[in-house]
């Protein structure tokens, strides 16, 4: 089932009497989710992310703007009147209750024409445990699983209402690294499997980059890009969409246009035909430098990092807003700095301009 968001604002009460503006958590999010599709709301801590979850599963309501499940408009209904399974960083499951107990639970307050029998239900709950593949712990009691099993589980408990929607606020920060990975991972299959139209929340780029469809980057409550995630890397729309995708890091530079050519440090770097003459941010993807011993971009060498099939050649540069530039070379490459000098040519579908004072995108026709 689709979701349409309309213009959907929620602002909260100041508690600062210095500031006593209002917080907007969700500034005027319009959106339309696209049935059956994981979309990822992405952005750094505080950018809205929750309170758009809240709104959408109906534990907060929206100060204006409104909110569609399909055609049927829900931003007044109540959170257990609108079909939705919940997931939360702390897998909030009942410490005195089973597995079986705890996937249970929801349906046993059903009532009326919703209201199952307990074949039903145990049925139910065999089906979900065995989609997250905890079928064999539905005896044990939560403090008896780790943190994924116990994450599992409370997916499972989202599950098995059979929700129109499944919405997940960073349901993988508890777990370690190689959990998070296989997690994740299986939340995309079993996405796929029941084609539930979810909304996953999370801060960590490269966890929404990896399993969604599409992914909404915020900050300070307003969206500033949506689209699939490798439109959104090749293609960023301002300076913080650039910097808050990718590992490692665009690089970012100041740099120069001056007739049509883009200029770090003086030295004239990469044509930029049709941009006037102006200051600009440069920003350029790890994978967009070309290791050329005639190269114009001369920076400081400091270290190759072997990575197997690619080298990290890390380096310095004068115009440089990072520490350390990190570009990443095929491994075939023999790194031969001359004069503690290593030379770069830029690809120009990887070299991106903002402006220097609005840092939105600034764009140039490759050659
Ligand atoms: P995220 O989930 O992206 O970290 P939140 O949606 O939780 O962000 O918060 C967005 C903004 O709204 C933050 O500035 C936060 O302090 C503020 N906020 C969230 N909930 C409340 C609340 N109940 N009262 C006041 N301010 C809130
Ligand atoms: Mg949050």
């Amino acid at each position: 089932m689709k979701i349409v968001l309309e213009n959907l604002t929620k602002k909260f009460p100041s508690r600062n009497k210095k500031q006593p503006e209002d917080v907007i958590a969700v500034n005027n999010f319009t959106f339309e989710i696209p049935d059956g599709k994981l979309i990822g709301l992405l952005g750094p801590s505080g950018c809205g992310k929750s309170t758009t979850l809240n709104l959408i599963s109906g534990l907060q309501m929206p100060t204006s703007g409104k909110i569609f499940f399909g055609e049927d408009e829900v931003t007044h209904l109540p959170p257990e009147n609108r079909g939705v399974g919940l997931v939360f960083q702390n897998y909030a499951l009942y410490p005195h209750l089973t597995v079986r107990g705890n996937i249970m639970f929801p349906m046993e307050n059903l009532k009326g024409k919703d209201k199952l029998t307990k074949e039903e239900m145990e049925a139910r709950v065999q089906k979900v445990a065995s989609l997250v593949q905890i079928d064999q712990l539905l005896d044990r009691k939560p403090s008896e699983m780790s943190g994924g099993q116990q994450q599992r589980v409370a997916i499972a408990r989202a599950l098995v209402k059979m929700p129109r929607v499944l919405l997940l606020d960073e349901p993988l920060s508890n777990l370690d690294a190689r959990l998070r990975l296989q997690t994740r991972e299986e939340i995309r299959k079993i996405q796929r499997e029941t084609g539930i139209t979810t909304v996953f929340v999370t801060h960590d780029q490269e966890e929404a980059m990896s399993i969604s469809d599409m992914i909404v980057v915020m900050k300070d409550g307003v969206v500033q890009q949506i689209g699939k995630p490798q439109e959104v890397y090749d293609d960023p729309v301002n300076l913080f969409v650039a910097k808050f995708l990718g590992t490692p890091p665009i690089n970012c530079f100041d740099g120069e246009v001056k007739g049509g050519k883009l200029l770090i440090g003086g030295a004239a770097v990469l044509d930029v035909p049709g941009v006037k003459d102006q200051k600009v941010h440069v920003g350029v993807r790890p994978e967009g430098f070309i290791l050329d011993d005639n190269g114009p971009l001369a920076c400081d060498f400091g270290a190759v990092e072997v990575m197997g099939r690619d080298i990290t050649v890390v380096s310095g540069h004068a115009s440089a807003t990072v520490a350390q530039i990190r570009s990443i070379i095929s491994a075939e490459n023999r790194v031969d700095p001359q004069g503690g000098k290593v030379r770069f040519a830029l690809k120009s579908y990887k070299t991106h301009l903002f402006d220097w004072n609005t840092e939105e995108r600034i764009r140039f026709s490759a050659r």
